[in-house]
Parts: structure tokens; sequence; C-alpha cells
């Protein structure tokens, strides 16, 4: 048995592991980067670059269709090359997988380690069958992987996630997606653009991240009118030679039986908890296996164990992977002492057209609030209304009392530009009064700032209504 000793040792390379890792040898300290797949992150090998690589010319395809209303043409309907479009997918997305792996071939010779790391107890890990690693600290940073029904299963390569279909060499004639949240939508939609025959089946009313039930109708009619978008579906499969056959029972009781030549699995993701070892450890752990921790430090519970990124099951985002790395990491590296990182206001966003943009915890954080919610609907605004992209709504959430804006939940355009402003003013903690005192320039999608007046109205309409307190009413009365 080999035996390394290090200060800190991080499980997994992807974007949280790295960060980790960084911020652990920035200290001073020795590290150990243990990694049992490819190295290049699930962001850069088949997560947010490789989905934007194909909703890209899947966009501009679509804008074509634009033209005619515009007055302009360029003679005939697009034709797609699938070949040349999966082509430039799988180049690019190599290329910045590239940038990845020639960092993490930089590293100090002794800092990583290739191999399947489980936990021994609190402070060792074993890697493989024949190697110890002794730390005085670990950090959790496993990433999280698709998740779908086990009896899928039988459908055998004709059942894909996002891991294979960026491998795809042409584009596929029919694919059915499971599961119209982020992922769904937006490969969905892109496979759509580019000529694919796509239907999303959905089990709830969910779509996307909105949970805002307007907003969840409104994204319903606006991906409805485009594609086939199946919420509250029964559906069932078998497969059939090189097909799937997809038999789908309606919410209101209508029974389709359709052919595809792949099945999308799109139905949430799982943290890699799995195989850890966890139950050799002193952590306490919730129904799906993931320790309990603090969300400030990243700590879990009193022990010398970190975890960071989409294992935490919290936000599985990017930035939060990064930022929870480099917070888990840091403490790693100074443990006992831990500290508080900065955790920045929640900011998720879904590159469909229209874009999705949900600030804060959105709908679902209103609970127990006194809130009002101001309004917006991009229909017949101005500039939105010029570009041809005059669709959606937009709702701010702000609290009655204080006017403290709370969150929003958007369908609409230019989601991925408000919905930083709106990030940034619920990390600033401003009022909507504050907000409606920034500048707003004349004509861009001004549909901000409407819903801004909206809310603050209702605010001040708010104050003069009696609060339910039945004393304080009597007062007022
Ligand atoms: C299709 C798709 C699109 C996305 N688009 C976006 C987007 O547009 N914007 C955005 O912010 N986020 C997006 N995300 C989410 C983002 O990619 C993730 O939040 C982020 O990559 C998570 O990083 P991570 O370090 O936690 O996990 P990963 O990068 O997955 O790293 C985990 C690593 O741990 C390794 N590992 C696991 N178990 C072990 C073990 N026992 N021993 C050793 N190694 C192990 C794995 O092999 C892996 O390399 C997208 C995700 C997907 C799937």
């Amino acid at each position: 048995m080999q035996q390394h000793d290090t200060d800190v040792a991080v499980i997994g390379a992807g974007s949280a592991g790295l960060a980790a890792y960084r911020a652990a040898k920035a200290r001073g300290r020795r590290a150990l980067l243990i990694e049992h797949g490819e190295h290049g992150t699930t962001c850069a090998r088949v997560g947010c670059m490789p989905s934007k690589l194909l909703i890209a010319p899947a966009d501009a395809a679509h804008a074509l269709s634009r033209l005619p209303a515009f007055g302009l043409s360029v003679g005939g309907p697009v034709r797609v090359d699938g070949r040349a479009v999966m082509a430039r997918v799988r180049r690019e997305r190599d290329r910045f997988v590239g940038f990845v792996t020639a960092g993490v071939d930089a590293l100090p010779a002794g800092d990583t380690l290739q191999g399947s790391a489980r936990f021994v107890d609190d402070r060792t890990l074993r890697v493989g069958d024949d190697v110890n690693v002794r730390a005085a600290s670990i950090v959790i940073a496993t990433g999280s992987a698709p998740f779908h029904p086990a009896v899928w299963d039988a459908l055998g390569d004709r059942l894909v996630t996002n891991a294979e279909v960026f491998e795809w060499v042409d584009l596929p004639r029919r694919v059915a997606v499971l599961g119209p949240g982020v992922i769904g939508l937006e490969l969905g939609q892109a496979l759509h653009r580019l000529g694919v025959d796509v239907v999303v089946f959905g089990r709830g009313t969910h779509v996307g991240p909105l949970r805002d039930p307007a907003l969840m109708d409104e994204a319903t009619r606006l991906f409805g009118a485009e594609l086939p978008l199946e919420r509250e579906a029964q559906v069932s499969m078998t497969r059939d030679g090189d097909e799937v056959v997809v038999m789908s029972v309606a919410a209101d009781g209508a029974v389709r039986e359709r052919r595809f030549d792949f099945v999308l699995a799109a139905t949430g993701r799982r943290p890699n908890v799995g195989g850890l070892g966890l139950e050799a450890t002193t952590l306490a752990r919730d129904a799906r296996g993931v320790p309990y921790y603090d969300r400030t430090t990243l700590r879990c519970g009193t022990s010398p164990i970190f975890i960071a990124g989409d294992v935490d099951d919290d936000t599985q985002v990017l930035h939060e992977a990064a930022d929870e790395g480099r917070i888990a990491g840091d403490n790693a590296a100074t443990y006992p002492e831990v500290r508080p990182g900065l955790r920045r206001a929640l900011l998720a966003i879904v590159f469909t057209d229209p874009q999705i943009a949900i600030v804060g915890g959105g709908f679902d954080a209103l609970r127990g609030t006194r809130h009002v919610t101001g309004e917006v609907s991009f229909d017949r605004q101005g500039r939105a209304r010029i570009m041809l992209r005059n669709a959606g709504r937009l709702h701010v959430y702000a609290e009655i009392g204080t006017g403290r804006f709370l969150g929003a939940e958007m369908v609409g355009p230019d989601a991925e530009h408000l919905g930083h402003l709106l990030a940034w003013s619920l990390q600033m903690g401003l009022s909507i009064a504050t907000m409606l005192e920034m500048p707003y320039y004349h004509p861009v999608v001004e549909g901000l700032r409407t819903a801004l007046r909206d809310a603050q109205s209702r605010l001040d309409a708010a104050l003069l209504q009696p609060p339910d307190d039945p004393c304080t009413k009597v007062l007022m009365s």
C-alpha cells in the first residue's frame, strides 16, 4: 500500500475542486488533487460551454426566420449541415477543455493523483486499491451526475444524457426530451431550431427553474408556441430496433404513440456521494446522502471535512461551484480555524430564447414574507417590439414596510443582463425606491423600470392598508 501525506486532499478536479486546490496552495499548504475520470471539468466538457456552442448556431438559424418581418430575405430557407454544426461544437469544446487540462498538466508533480477516492475515516482516503492518503483536512468536490429512472436503461444506447449529446457527429432526426428543466429546455429548443424533430415531455407543471405560477404559464405558452412542450404527461417507452417508441398520456387523457431516434434524459442531476464511503466518517447526512454543512464555511459539522460544488446539492451553477471551492479550500487550509466566505446573491440564467432568470430564491423564497409583486409584460415594450422580441414577463418582489427588493423571476428578452442588474441590487440590499433612482437609458429593454415602478406603487398602496394585526387595525380605523 502506497502512503501519501498531505495537508489538504481534494476529491474531484472539477471547477470546485480546482478552486479548492488553488486556495489551499495559496495558503502555502501541501495539497493533493484526486480525480478518477477525465480532466477538463463538467462545465467545459459536457456542461455550460458545449451547450452554449449548440445554442449559438440554433439561435442564428432562428434569427433568420425573423428576416421577412424586417423586409429582408437571403433567398430560401436555412439549410442546417448537422455534421458541420456538431464538428464546431466538438472542436470549440475541445479547445475549452484543452485550457483546463493544460492547467492541470502544469501542476507540480506529486500534486495530482488519478483514481477513485473513498473515505476510510475523517482524515484518511483510499484511492483505488493500493493508495492511502492521510490528510489534515479533506474537500469533497465530486460534482453531480444525471439521474433517470432505472427502467429507462432498457433503451440502451438510444437513451442519452448531456454526456453523450455533444459527441454526436451528426444531428439526429427525432429526439424526445424528457424533462423541461434547465438542461432539457436549453438542449430541446436548440435541437428543434437546428431542424431536429423534438418533443419535450414534463411530468409536472414546472418549466425550467421558474416557480412563479404566472411565469410558468407564460413560459409554457411561449415555448409551447415554438415547439411541442407537453406538461403533465405520463410517458412510457420501449425500444424497437434503432427506434424508441414513446407512448404518452396527456393531462386531458389523450394518448399518443410516437417514434424517436433518441431519448434525451434531462430529469435532474444528483450529487455524487455514492461510493465515497461516507458511512466510514463521523458525518451526519441528509436523505440524499449529502453531509450536513455550513453554507458560509462549507465545513461538514465539526469535522475536518469540507464540501463544495454540485455535490453539496445547493445551486448547481458554475460560479457558485468556483466560489464554494475557494471558500472550502481556504478553510481546509487554515483548519481548525474556519471563517465564513463571501456568498453572493443567487442568480440562475437559462439560455433559451426568450431567456429565463431567477434572482435570489425567486418565488419559492417569498413564503412567510409580506411582499408585493411588481409586474411587466414585454408584449408591448417598445425596444423589444422593435427587435421582434416582445414576449415574456418580469416579476419583481419587494418587502412591504421596508421596500427592500427580495428577488425576481423572469422569462423574456435579455434576461441574462436584467438578471445581473437585479442580482447586484439584491446583494447591495437595495430598496425598490433606490433602484428607481438608478439611470435607465432610452430605449433599452426598459421593462425593468416599469416593473419596479409597479412594485413601488403597490408598496405605497400596501402601507395604506390596515395591517393584519387586529389591535393595530382597531387603532387605525
Ligand atoms: C448541460 C449542462 C449545462 C450547464 N450550463 C451551465 C451554465 O450555462 N451556467 C452555469 O453556471 N452552470 C451550468 N451548468 C452547471 C455547471 O456545469 C456545474 O455547476 C459545475 O460544472 C459543477 O462543478 P463541480 O466542480 O461541482 O463538478 P464537476 O466539474 O463535475 O467535477 C467533479 C469531479 O469529481 C470527479 N469525481 C467524482 N467522484 C470522484 C471520486 N470518488 N474520486 C475522484 N474523483 C471523483 C469527477 O470525475 C469530476 O471530474 C451546466 C451543467 C450541465 C450538465
